[in-house]
């Protein structure tokens, strides 16, 4: 049997980060990753094979990666996990022992219990080459797309099926707007505006009721009655935890919530330790259960738990939730607790927003206008939350709110930082958004 001091399982976001972490913190080390596919896509680059990319094959995580860190890799799907004998068993009938071992074994798309949702050219989003070139045969044949989910995998696919040509495109979404749990309603309002320029009906605050179709979809029912023609239906409804696995290897699991770890990412059996969308988390500003399943957080948490693997070094401040994405030509963002969200989990806050071009003066080429809006906690005027929209800068600006929302910001530190400001890059220092957002922040709680 072939030993590792290291053995991950999964080879995606979470498994690659962690063993790339492994590497820096155990340069001697023999670190091995098991993944079940030959080739693993970058998830998030998932939607943008459709209209963008144009193929699965060039949306691919490089194995150079692993192998510039001297991480061995198996393609092999692990079957089981023996915790006495500190080993694994491969469905290619291979046993491999570790020292310590990391899940990351992901999640799998969520199918509702939809009557016809089994039905030929119906699509959860599977995280597979194979799969995902299929629906993309199918629908350059298509016509009429449905989306069902109006998140941010829906809006997503929706943007990138318009991109396609030739397909008419609606997306159904069971809340009163499209991407509502992460953004306060005039983000989502201008979301909306931009998917309808581009040629997409949505269907907000309405409800899927059956699948319809004969061996292949033709249709999908409304609650209300409305048949939405379809040949294609692309299911956009959010992920579970894989966590048979770890289930069957009598690990502490709730299947709704994914693998129990405490703040260092290690499971109920200290030797074994998980981390990515497999994982449980919770959130970083109510310690509850977090729903979040993002890249981003199942990185951060692999770096947690491959830095802990000897000693404890680093431990889980809970997901933030940042996240960004585009549709059409406007880019958006949230970090953290939208207003809704901060005022429904019982903090007083006040917000702040300021508006300027990315760039200055204003007629510089390529400028947009950035939009920030930021949300502080009213009695410590500790920033929570914050939404960005606009130009490309958005993904970074939102980002850099994550990080000030884990530094525990407060108004005053952030009307006062320090930017580095240029005419072809940024904002004025003058017009500064996210300052500005401050200062506006403060007016307010001081006049009230
Ligand atoms: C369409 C789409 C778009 C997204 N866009 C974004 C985005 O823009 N930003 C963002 O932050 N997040 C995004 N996400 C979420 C993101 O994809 C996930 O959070 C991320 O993939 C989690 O990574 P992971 O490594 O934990 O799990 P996964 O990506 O699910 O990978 C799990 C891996 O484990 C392997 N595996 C599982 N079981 C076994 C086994 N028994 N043996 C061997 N291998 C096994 C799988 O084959 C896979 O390689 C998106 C998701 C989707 C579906």
């Amino acid at each position: 049997m072939e030993r590792s001091n290291v053995l991950i399982v999964g080879g995606s976001a979470a498994g690659v980060t962690a063993a790339v972490t492994a590497r820096r913190f155990h340069p001697d080390a023999k670190i091995t990753l098991l993944r079940k596919e030959e080739k693993v896509l970058i998830p998030c680059g998932i939607p943008y094979i459709y209209g963008t990319v144009g193929t699965p094959e060039k949306n691919l995580i490089p194995d150079a990666v692993l192998e510039k860190s001297g991480v061995e890799w198996v393609v092999d799907e692990v079957l089981s996990i023996d915790r006495e004998a500190t080993s694994v068993t491969t469905a290619g009938g291979g046993t491999y022992g570790y020292d310590r071992l990391i899940l990351t074994t992901g999640s799998i798309p969520l199918i509702p219990p939809l009557p016809g949702a089994d039905l030929e050219n119906v699509f959860p989003i599977w995280k597979d080459v194979g799969f995902l070139q299929g629906m993309l045969d199918t629908l350059r044949d298509a016509h009429d797309v449905v989306v069902i989910g109006g998140g941010f995998i829906g809006v997503e696919f929706a943007d990138e099926c318009a991109k396609m040509g030739g397909l008419t495109v609606k997306v159904i979404e069971m809340l009163p707007h499209c991407l509502f749990l992460a953004c306060d309603e005039p983000v989502c309002a201008r979301a909306e505006a931009a998917l309808q320029e581009n040629g997409i009906e949505l269907l907000m605050d309405r409800r899927a009721k059956a699948i319809v179709g004969n061996g292949k979809v033709t249709a999908v029912e409304l609650l209300d009655g409305e048949k939405l023609e379809a040949d294609v239906v692309i299911l956009g409804i959010g992920v579970a935890p894989n966590v048979s696995l770890a289930q069957e290897a009598g690990l502490d699991v709730d299947v709704r919530a994914g693998i129990a770890v405490d703040d260092f990412m290690r499971t109920s059996d200290p030797s074994i330790f998980a981390a990515g969308d497999c994982a449980g988390r919770r959130c970083y500003f109510t310690g509850r259960p977090s729903p979040l399943r993002l890249a981003s957080v199942a990185c951060t948490e692999a770096r947690i738990a491959a830095a802990n693997l000897d000693t404890l070094r680093r431990r889980n401040p809970g997901a933030i939730g940042v996240f960004s994405t585009r549709v059409g030509n406007l880019a958006l963002g949230s970090a953290g607790m939208t207003e809704k969200a901060a005022r429904e989990a019982g903090l007083e806050v006040v917000t702040g927003e300021a508006t300027a071009p990315d760039k200055h003066p204003g007629c510089m080429p390529e400028t947009s206008d950035l939009a920030v809006k930021l949300v502080f906690q009213r009695e410590n005027r500790v920033i929570v939350g914050g939404q960005v929209h606009g130009g490309a800068s958005t993904g970074e600006l939102v980002n850099f709110i994550g990080a000030l929302i884990q530094q525990r910001a407060t108004a005053d530190e952030i009307a006062t930082f320090q930017v580095g400001t240029h005419p072809a890059l940024t904002a004025s220092p003058i017009a500064y958004q996210i300052v500005n957002a401050a200062e506006n922040a403060l007016g307010e709680m001081t006049r009230s």
